[in-house]
């Protein structure tokens, strides 16, 4: 068993990690930029090092500092969380080089999923069904072949950055007098973001919803599924509010893309916990893209499946075989996680500032995820997600009913937060009828935010 676990994070995240190496009796380190002394988990971690100054450049993202943390805290392994370093190939390569365990999948397997070209490339071979595209990057200066590809896929189509992420670095064609202009402005854009201008195309599927697959497997010939997630209340292409399971999916088709999720991981020997984004349309599901880490959205999981994953993550981590087989699980209830960002809900613009007051929601089937506290001051340095909550029930009907009256005794005053937007969606008709798309929420939050206002 691990014996001390560095936590390279902040946040809500970094005390869920906490919690699950305390669970299993390991010792914690906090790494905190010169802001953060103040977070939960840093007051709750056996030994805490500052890293750094609030920059993340100079902290979080600072990879020869966090390392050296580890040395003078004498850790046995680092846990990169959601974010930051969570899905940085060099990362994970350094930390094992200087003798520490990396809680996460090989360095291979994340260096491949974070190139997208080669990740779908991968997941094709290994079976596992992918958007129509042009299975590789556009070359440079041949936009001849660009045009014959989107004429043969089907206008519209998607630009996208082969080293992409957090819904950036896309770009929709809709006529091919667009594509020119499209992939140029792709390019830079992706140079400028991500460091890599290479860019692919795939169809644009006009109204899929986002539905993923959890995996957990532990790199030596055992993997399992936990059922899927749907994420299709999304903003700007970042998620909201996210369920599981995903409303009108059979379970045979859960344990059909289950399984598919499955085989591929045994065939790339993927380690630790992972997720298999796809876009669902039409009965059909196309893979877009693996996220290497644990992610937000875990605890939907968790609650329907009965399994922690973080715990999970640190027995694989520890090199134990997966004591779960695919037998144990069985899906209950529904859970439905609301994302809380400390930000303006009418501009959409972060809201940072001191918590002057904060009480957290309870009861049966409730559960947040936080580091808040009264006083805590939210630094304007970092993402603006500052809570989530979680409900769990014996039905979607009951855990939407338990998160409208969990968002109505939520109290978060001092900063401004999206829980009234969140209050808004649990109500709306549409997402009380459950099965919408990715566009939803876009198309319906004017609507929503005119109502928000018209309470106040
Ligand atoms: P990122 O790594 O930036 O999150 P993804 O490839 O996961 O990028 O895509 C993010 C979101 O963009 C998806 O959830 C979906 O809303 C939209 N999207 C991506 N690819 C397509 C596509 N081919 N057709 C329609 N929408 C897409």
């Amino acid at each position: 068993m691990l014996n001390k676990v560095l936590i390279a994070n902040r946040g809500e995240i970094a005390l869920r990690i906490l919690r699950a190496c305390h669970s299993l009796g390991i010792k914690t380190v906090a790494v905190h930029s010169s802001v953060d002394r103040n977070l939960t988990h840093v007051a709750m971690a056996d030994e805490a090092v500052c890293i750094g100054p609030a920059d993340p450049g100079k902290s979080y993202l600072n990879i020869p500092a966090i390392i050296a943390a580890a040395e003078v805290t004498d850790a046995d392994a680092l846990h990169p969380g959601y974010g930051f370093l969570a899905e940085n190939a060099d990362f994970a390569e350094q930390v094992e080089q200087s003798g520490f365990v990396f809680i996460g999948p090989r360095p291979e397997t994340i260096r491949l999923m974070g190139d997208k070209v080669q990740a779908i490339r991968a997941m094709r071979e290994a079976g596992v069904p992918c958007v129509p595209g042009s299975n590789g990057p556009l070359a440079e200066d041949d936009l001849d072949t660009s045009r014959r590809l989107g004429g043969e896929i089907g206008y519209p189509v998607i630009i996208k950055a082969t080293g992409g992420g957090g819904g950036r670095g896309m770009r929709v064609v809709y006529d091919a007098s667009e594509l020119q202009q499209a992939i140029c402005l792709t390019r830079s854009e992706a140079q400028v973001a991500f460091g890599n201008p290479e860019v692919y195309m795939e169809k644009f599927l006009e109204n899929p919803r986002h539905i993923e697959i959890q995996v957990l497997a532990d790199g030596q010939g055992q993997a399992i599924h936990l059922g899927e997630r749907d994420c299709s209340m999304q903003r700007r292409h970042q998620k909201v509010l996210e369920e599981a399971p995903a409303p009108g999916i059979t379970s045979k088709q859960r344990e059909k893309i289950g399984q598919v999720c499955v085989d591929a991981c045994l065939r790339i020997s993927y380690r630790g916990v992972g997720t298999f984004e796809f876009l669902y349309e039409n009965g059909r599901f196309y893979f877009i893209e693996m996220n290497t880490r644990i992610q937000v959205e875990h605890p939907v999981t968790e609650l329907v499946a009965g399994v922690d994953l973080v715990r999970e993550q640190l027995l694989v981590a520890a090199g134990e075989k997966l004591s779960i087989r695919q037998s144990d699980i069985i899906l209950r209830g529904h859970a439905i996680e609301c994302r809380i960002n400390a930000e303006d809900p009418d501009r959409f613009i972060p809201c940072p500032g001191t918590v002057s007051l904060f009480h957290a929601p309870g009861g049966p089937g409730v559960r947040m995820d936080t580091h808040l506290y009264n006083g805590y001051r939210v630094p304007p340095n970092y993402d603006s997600m500052i809570a989530k909550v979680i409900v769990h029930g014996p039905d979607r009907d009951t855990a939407i009913a338990r998160m409208h009256i969990a968002l109505g005794e939520l109290v978060i005053e001092g900063v401004k937060t999206n829980a009234s937007l969140q209050q808004r969606i649990i109500d709306d008709p549409g997402f009380r009828t459950g099965g919408q798309n990715i566009h939803y929420l876009e198309q319906r939050i004017a609507k929503l935010k005119k109502k928000a206002i018209g309470i106040r």
